[in-house]
């Protein structure tokens, strides 16, 4: 699935320009900078096919990424948490990430990263509130894991899962992820193919 070569293939930010459901859809969603774009690159083995450090207004769109023959599509959720994004840059946000979510009966997954060295903010519980409200199924990735020491990183796992225990619509395996030492990309791919084929 990820030897294949990956490309870009449209930016949606109006519900009404979807694109035809043409297969299954993963998303991959979180706070901006929690490593989104390096981890999508890392999956498909391309250095620059989810631009990274995207600056904000650039990034409030749904991007559609596709390979040939690939029996899923991956959508790059914009990012969330800007401190200055203006009340009605995060209510545009919500709207457009709630009607998606719910009318998108082939969107399988939503992977929604979290930074390592950050753990679970307000923010990712207020995503993870609209995920459970939409029913849309989603499983936390940890990034930049090679931040952290390793105890910490096992008690951020642990208490991630306590928190993901509580809310229905939660995955509770939790990938832990190094965009940068391609560490977890393996165990994210395998839980891909998992959706995709099972
Ligand atoms: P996005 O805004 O969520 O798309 O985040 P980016 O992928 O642009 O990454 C934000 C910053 O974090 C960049 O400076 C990346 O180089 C850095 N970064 C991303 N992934 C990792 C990782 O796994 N380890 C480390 N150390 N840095 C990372």
């Amino acid at each position: 699935l990820f030897a294949r070569p990956w490309r870009f293939l449209t930016s949606v930010a109006d519900i009404r320009q979807l694109p035809d459901i043409g297969s299954l859809e993963i998303a991959f969603a979180g706070r901006s900078n929690v490593g989104k774009s390096s981890l999508i690159n890392a999956l498909t083995g391309q250095k620059a096919l989810a631009r990274t450090s995207n600056t904000p207004g650039r990034t409030q769109m749904l991007n559609f990424f596709g390979a040939e023959g690939a029996a899923v599509t991956i959508v790059d959720m914009p990012g969330y948490g800007y401190a200055e994004a203006p009340k009605g840059m995060v209510d545009a946000w919500t709207d457009l990430i709630f009607a998606y979510l719910r009318g998108r009966p082939t969107l399988r997954r939503v992977f929604l990263l979290i930074d390592s060295r950050h753990g679970l903010k307000s923010n990712d519980l207020e995503a993870m509130q609209l995920l459970d409200k939409a029913a849309v199924v989603y499983q936390v990735v940890l990034t930049k894991a090679d931040k952290i020491k390793p105890g910490q990183l096992d008690r951020l796992v642990v208490d991630t899962a306590k928190a993901l225990a509580k809310r229905p619509a939660a995955h509770p395996e939790i990938l832990v992820t190094s965009s940068e030492k391609n560490t977890g990309i393996d165990s994210l791919r395998a839980a891909i193919a998992v959706l995709v084929n099972g």
